[in-house]
């Protein structure tokens, strides 16, 4: 067979899709990912090396999983009658849920411009994808286009990221509501970014079997560790695990992921300190002529600059990486997407800005 016939066996549209890229970052300050800054005091990472070194990697993942899936659910507060579901990072919870409702004809439908997962892994599974734009001044939800284009599209899964991605907002909590009440199939509330938001979505999942809360360790200081979970109605959350793939979570994530809720306080203060900077990095940028920043609850900031692809670029040959956000979608015309970083690496940036707009 030559290669040509070996390609011919894949999906068409496969072929056509491109790979996810990773920006390089080598040698740059890099705030581009909503990565938390920080690592673990030393003596914290001394321990937390020795209890790796004591997991037994010859084994296949067993009750530790489980025993993760309890513990995550403890952390957001919930009870026991509240189903858990793990993923390698949030982004595995995006596909079950993509393979969990793809049924022939079926719909996924979120807020644009949002996280980009939710429609690529609808394309995966052969799901339409309903795009609703948010309203262009303030980033927030088009109430009335959204419950329009339920009507008229049924979606099997509607995904609303609270806050959102890259615009940082959250959504008023009478919009959802609504959405809610109007929504025929499963509504996610993904909280990627809970650490940094004033608000959430466990009292209205608490109210609505349809409703889910997904959340990640990533944005709390793990993203190298690839924890997501899924939180739900027993009976629902159990749909979901069974597509999990069995061992998808490592003896050395799991460990991991455990030692860092065991010291979840340290978190919680950089967590705060972020917010904190992320108050001084807003109105820093309010400050600069010719840039408009919008109000975020999420540790990234998004703005609008006079020419976003002049001024990633010069901020790059100045060794600060940000991501340029403006091709994502119309409302972003030249929009840059800041993660909010340590003091240092915020104040940095803002001695850098001024000379790249
Ligand atoms: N949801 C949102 C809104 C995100 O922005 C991201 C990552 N940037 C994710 C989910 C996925 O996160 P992870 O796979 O690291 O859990």
């Amino acid at each position: 067979m030559t290669t040509e016939q070996a390609l011919a066996t894949i999906r068409p549209d496969v072929r056509a899709m491109h790979a996810y890229a990773v920006q390089p970052s080598h040698g740059l300050l890099k705030l581009d990912a909503m990565e938390n800054p920080y690592r673990l005091p030393p003596e914290l990472r001394q321990q937390l090396g020795e209890r790796l070194a004591a997991v037994a990697l010859n084994r296949y993942p067993a009750e530790r999983t489980a025993e993760l899936a309890r513990a995550l659910a403890r952390h957001a507060g919930v009870g026991d009658e509240v189903g858990v579901t793990l993923g390698n990072g949030s982004d595995e919870l995006i596909g079950l849920l993509s393979i969990a409702v793809a049924q022939p004809g079926a719909a996924v439908l979120a807020p644009v411009p949002g996280f980009v997962m939710y429609e690529a892994y609808a394309r995966q599974q052969r799901l339409d994808f309903i795009g609703v734009p948010l309203r262009a001044d303030d980033f927030q939800l088009d109430e009335p286009a959204m419950l329009a284009a339920i009507r008229e599209h049924r979606p099997a899964l509607v995904f609303l990221a609270y806050p959102n991605n890259p615009t940082a907002t959250l959504w008023d909590a009478a919009v959802i509501e609504r959405i809610v009440q109007a929504a025929p199939g499963l509504v996610v509330m993904d909280e990627a970014y809970q650490p940094f938001a004033s608000r959430d979505s466990l009292a209205l999942m608490a109210r609505h079997p349809h409703v889910l809360v997904m959340r990640t360790m990533s944005k709390f200081g793990l993203a190298g560790v690839r924890i997501g979970y899924l939180l739900g109605a027993r009976d629902v959350a159990d749909q979901v695990e069974k597509l999990r793939p069995p061992y998808n979570i490592s003896v050395l994530n799991a460990e991991a992921a455990l030692f860092a809720l065991e010291h979840a306080g340290v978190y919680a203060a950089q967590a705060a300190e972020l917010r904190r900077e992320r108050e001084r990095l807003f109105a820093a940028l309010q400050a600069l002529p010719g840039v408009r920043p919008w109000p975020s609850e999420a540790n990234m900031i998004l703005a609008r600059v006079p020419d976003a692809a002049a001024t990633f670029a010069a901020l790059k040959a100045r060794g600060v990486l940000i991501k340029n956000v403006s091709a994502l979608h119309p409302l972003l015309a030249n929009c840059l997407r800041f993660t909010v970083g340590a003091p240092d690496d915020n104040t940095r940036l803002l001695a850098e800005l001024p000379h790249c707009l």
